[in-house]
């Protein structure tokens, strides 16, 4: 059945595209060639781990065997925010599926469109009443009763920090029920000198305005080693002045608008703010045409870790740069030192990024930056593959990968006397 889901999508792809465009400003054309063709294959790889799910063999002492079922944790909770509706949908609700357990999902309040689809093609799959559920619902009421049912037995929630909090104390505050939060971010991307300059500020630039800068991994804070600083500040500033802002249905566009009004206007708050806290503001930070939530891709200099522009997640287009040196001290370098030291200098833990040609500085920094996941000369690479989540205050739990099947299981161990025995 989430094989033939997966087929379903593929042939209704320019439907759903649409369905995300119109919902959420997503480009039509991205939609089209990423979110939604990856939406299949996270099905099918899913589909394809849910018959290779067992326990082990305990090796037990004292004349007793054992051995470990793995079985569905229950019906799981899946709260869910905007920005990349149909990537969030498949993300949690695959594993979920494919380890045997229903859904309850609850899409955010500005994008319910394409779960609404989903749940249709779901029903033409083949897929029983009552597996895989939509509720739509703003989230103080609908994702609040998720959180606080006794009847929901997990929830895995994407979304802010400060609903993560909220949905944790609902659990904790009524059946205990395992949570798993995949929160905000502040990522670091790290620039060395010897960086390839034209691949750098492609990296550093995707990473950042991606989706309009309404991703949580967002590159939002990049670091340039100071020899290539002026350049690679140039190319940034061109990159940002040649973006088209508009129709996201038009595919000369590369940016569509910000999500709602409410995220527009933080956003442009957020701008404001820098530019008081005194930091300079190289290009962009203004609206874009008269009417709908466009906004210029922004980037700011001379900004230090203590602005609030380079601490809180704008989830917008807006880059902080900052440049680091060629530190010498007692005759050794420390500018890995000084470079992983800032990088790690936020609350967040979501992801990083590292450029350089190196392989000592990049295995150094990977394993030294407190973070999910690092890239190495490549930003925003994901798979479904490969395990994603956070450290710190990005949450906890992994999505995707076969680490995601483990928040949706529970483990049962079944003991058995080799012999009669006095147990
Ligand atoms: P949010 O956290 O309020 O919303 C995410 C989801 O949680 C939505 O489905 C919403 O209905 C639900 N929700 C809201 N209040 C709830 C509650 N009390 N109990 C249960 N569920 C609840 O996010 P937002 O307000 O839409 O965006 C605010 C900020 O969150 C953004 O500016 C951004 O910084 C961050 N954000 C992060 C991600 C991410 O992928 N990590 C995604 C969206 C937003």
């Amino acid at each position: 059945m989430m094989m033939k889901l997966a087929d379903l999508i593929e042939e209704n792809v320019e439907e759903i595209a649409a369905l995300d465009a119109v919902n959420g400003g997503k480009l039509f054309t991205l939609c089209k060639a990423i979110d939604i063709p990856g939406a299949a294959r996270t099905l099918r790889y899913y589909a394809g781990a849910a018959d290779k799910i067992h326990g082990t063999v305990l090796k037990m002492s004292k004349g007793l065997q054992g051995y470990t079922l793995r079985e569905p944790i229950g019906v799981v909770g899946s709260i869910i925010p905007w920005n990349f509706p149909t990537t969030m949908f498949f993300m949690k609700a695959a594993p979920a599926l494919a380890a045997g357990c229903t859904l309850v999902v609850k899409p955010a309040e500005q994008t319910p469109l394409s779960a609404l689809y989903y749940a249709h093609l779901a029903k033409l799959a083949g897929i029983p009443d009552g597996v895989l559920n939509v509720v739509n619902g703003f989230g103080e009421t609908a994702g609040a009763a998720i959180s606080a049912h006794m009847d929901i037995d997990k929830v895995t929630f994407t979304g802010s920090t400060e609903v993560g909090r909220k949905i944790m104390a609902a659990a904790a505050a009524s059946n205990l029920k395992p949570v798993s939060l995949e929160l905000g971010g502040k990522s670091p991307l790290l620039i060395f000198d010897d960086a390839d300059i034209d691949q750098a500020a492609d990296i550093a630039f995707r990473g950042m305005f991606y989706n309009k800068g309404e991703i949580c991994v967002a590159s939002s804070r990049v670091y340039v080693q100071e020899g290539i600083y002026e350049k690679l500040v140039k190319k940034l500033v061109e990159k940002a002045k040649a973006t088209v802002v508009g129709d996201p249905f038009d595919p000369q566009v590369n940016q569509g608008p910000q999500t709602d009004k409410k995220q527009f206007e933080k956003i442009l708050s957020y701008i404001e703010h820098g530019k008081r806290e005194g930091a300079t503001l190289l290009t962009g930070g203004k609206h874009v045409g008269q009417k709908g939530y466009y906004i210029e891709p922004t980037i700011f200099t001379d900004v230090n870790e203590d602005m609030i522009i380079t601490k809180e997640e704008i989830f917008g287009p807006v880059m902080s740069l900052m440049k680091f040196n060629m530190v010498i001290e007692m005759g050794f370098f420390r500018t890995m030192e000084e470079a992983i030291k800032r990088a790690n200098n936020t609350t967040y833990g979501l992801a990083s990024g590292i450029i350089t040609k190196n392989l000592n500085v990049a295995n150094t920094v990977s394993r030294s930056i407190r973070a999910g996941v690092v890239w190495i000369n490549c930003y925003t690479a994901f798979d479904v593959d490969c395990p994603y989540g956070g450290y710190k205050m990005s949450g906890f739990g992994r999505d995707f990968g076969l680490d995601a099947l483990n928040q949706y299981l529970q483990i049962k161990s079944v003991v058995t006397p080799i012999h009669d025995s006095p147990w």
